[in-house]
């Protein structure tokens, strides 16, 4: 498989705080990597480097094939954009806007690959619905359509806590499988740290003077022999 992201010896923070340090791991084509960690100990500092929005204190971040502006990225915080007043249809094609210079409209590709994205996720009945009438569980596969729109390549999620119900989390996860099979790499933050119901293939997980980088199998040992 292809290395699609290399990050190697890699320290980020703020200012002249660290908040982690020397940092190695590398997010191969078709992974699902889970990152977990308690509050605080970096996974969206982590996040927000990948995205390139804070620039790497030491080390490097390393994309092959791939541009930094062509990465899904779903935030955490939804409750920022419930009461938008957008159609579903126009809060997921603004998932094409990276890709567009300003002042650019949607061309006919746009809209098919808004109606081939929403059918994808089962939510084409949603396309013309207003997105503040929507269900907590519809707007977050409308925020996963907005940013399938921007790649089908890597899709990077903070996923939301623990304002979903479980049915919903179990639903969404059924989604990113599928999605993971079908050749979509994906990058998750946890919230969730109850270990059994880890998914994916690979864990990072973050503590506060260390890490763990690893197959799912590999982290599993690891915590039954208490390290
Ligand atoms: P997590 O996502 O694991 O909860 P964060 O990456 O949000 O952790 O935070 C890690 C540390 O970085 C925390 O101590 C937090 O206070 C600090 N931090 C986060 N964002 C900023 C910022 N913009 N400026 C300074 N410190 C920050």
């Amino acid at each position: 498989m292809n290395e699609l992201i290399k990050v190697n010896n890699l320290s980020l923070g703020y200012d002249k705080k660290v908040v982690l340090k020397n940092i190695s791991f590398s997010v191969l084509e078709n992974d699902f990597l889970c990152v977990v960690g308690e509050n605080g100990s970096g996974k969206s500092t982590l996040i927000k480097g990948l995205l390139g929005l804070i620039k790497p204190m030491k080390g490097s971040i390393k994309y092959n094939n791939l541009k930094q502006t062509f990465i899904g990225y779903i935030s955490q915080d939804t409750s920022v954009d419930k009461n938008f007043p957008a159609l579903v249809s126009e809060i997921v094609l603004s998932g094409r806007l990276n890709q567009k210079n300003i002042n650019c409209f949607y061309n006919n590709e746009d809209f098919e690959k808004l109606d081939e994205v929403l059918k994808r996720l089962k939510i084409y009945g949603l396309k013309n619905k207003s997105f503040s009438s929507l269900s907590g569980g519809q707007r977050q596969k409308v925020l996963l359509a907005r940013a399938m729109m921007a790649t089908t390549k890597l899709l990077i999620l903070d996923e939301p806590s623990n304002n979903l119900d479980y049915d919903f989390k179990k639903e969404l996860y059924k989604i990113l499988e599928e999605l993971n099979e079908k050749g979509v790499t994906i990058i998750m933050i946890t919230h969730d740290l109850d270990h059994s119901n880890l998914i994916g293939n690979k864990i990072l997980a973050l503590r506060s003077d260390d890490y763990f980088f690893g197959s799912v199998l590999e982290y599993v040992e690891v915590l039954h022999h208490g390290k």
